[in-house]
């Protein structure tokens, strides 16, 4: 078994893109600057914001974090993007999720300029994803296949399972991995669910990417020798033992899973790192266009 090692994937993503940067700024050039949105202080958006902005300062990119108040009117949130929109020193804006329940998630991103949209969830990015044309991809489903990529796994005419159907991770996810490009190429089964036996679909399973959000959901009984295990989830468990209260746990039960696999990604240090690596890429991909 082989660990798909997120937290050097992603260094070596961040490294390549300081040498860039540090080129434009040495040409006098633009820096990309992502602008990102708060709304309330769920604990968990915080620790992910901060790492977003912790990377951009690794990397040399400009970051602004904007904090709002957890009951702003949804039109003072749309009236802050628009300004962020028309701002041009800003190339990429993200708003992390999930939103107090009085703000529409459907008109806070549809808000975003398609161009300005990095985190990939305007419908005009998924649009385009869907048809191959160049766009932002999704930071999570991007960076796995950043993370396939870097490792070189040979993913063409596998079959894939993606257990979750989510607009941020497992649909864009089944999308990526079946098409012809490299990483690619898979043959892909979407579980969800109402799915009825979900065990004998990724008991067939050559790549299983896990997002649905249920701690330890996979078992060693579910996977067969060899697989590829790509673990999204992240959920937080309630640990007293720890000074912070809380472990994070994976969909996968690694302990039990891990000796059957040819390659899984850890939890944390697996998927959550190339999601922000992914985010910087768009973040300096949306400034090269725009200059
Ligand atoms: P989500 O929006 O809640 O979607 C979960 C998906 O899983 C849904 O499609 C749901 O099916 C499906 N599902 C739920 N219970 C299931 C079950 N028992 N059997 C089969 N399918 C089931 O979650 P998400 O935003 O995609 O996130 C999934 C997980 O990934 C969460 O733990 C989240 O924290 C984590 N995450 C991690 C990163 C990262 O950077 N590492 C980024 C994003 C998310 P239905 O559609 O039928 O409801």
């Amino acid at each position: 078994m082989q660990i798909l090692d997120g937290k050097k994937a992603s260094q070596a993503i961040k490294d390549e893109l300081k040498i860039e940067v540090a080129q434009l700024a040495a040409e006098g050039k633009k820096i990309p600057h992502l602008a990102a949105i708060l709304v309330g202080n769920n604990g968990a958006s915080e620790t992910y914001v901060a790492a977003k902005v912790k990377a951009c300062d690794e990397i040399g990119f400009k970051s602004t974090l904007i904090r709002l108040e957890e009951d702003i009117a949804e039109v003072k949130l749309l009236n802050k993007i628009s300004e962020l929109n028309s701002d041009p020193d800003v190339d990429g804006i993200l708003v992390q999720l999930p939103l107090p329940k009085h703000i529409s998630d459907e008109e806070v991103i549809n808000t975003i300029d398609p161009d300005k949209d990095v985190d990939g969830f305007h419908p005009v990015s998924v649009g385009r994803m869907v048809q191959g044309l160049p766009t932002f991809i999704p930071a999570t489903p991007y960076g796995i296949m950043l993370l396939l990529e870097h490792f070189k796994i040979e993913t063409a005419g596998k079959h894939a399972v993606v257990v979750g159907r989510s607009n941020i991770v497992g649909r864009p996810m089944s999308i990526l991995l079946s098409e012809n490009k490299n990483p690619g190429n898979c043959t892909v089964t979407v579980c969800h669910s109402k799915t009825k036996n979900i065990k004998d679909f990724c008991k067939q399973a050559d790549i299983i990417v896990a997002a649905l959000g249920k701690p330890e959901f996979i078992t060693a009984d579910m996977v067969k020798e060899g697989a590829i295990i790509i673990d999204v989830g992240i959920t937080r468990t309630a640990d007293t033992s720890r000074k912070t209260g809380f472990r994070l746990k994976g969909d996968v039960l690694y302990d039990e899973v891990a000796p059957k696999c040819s390659w899984i990604t850890p939890v944390p240090g697996g998927v959550g790192p190339m999601t922000i690596a992914a985010l910087m890429k768009n973040t300096y991909k949306s400034c090269q266009q725009k200059n």
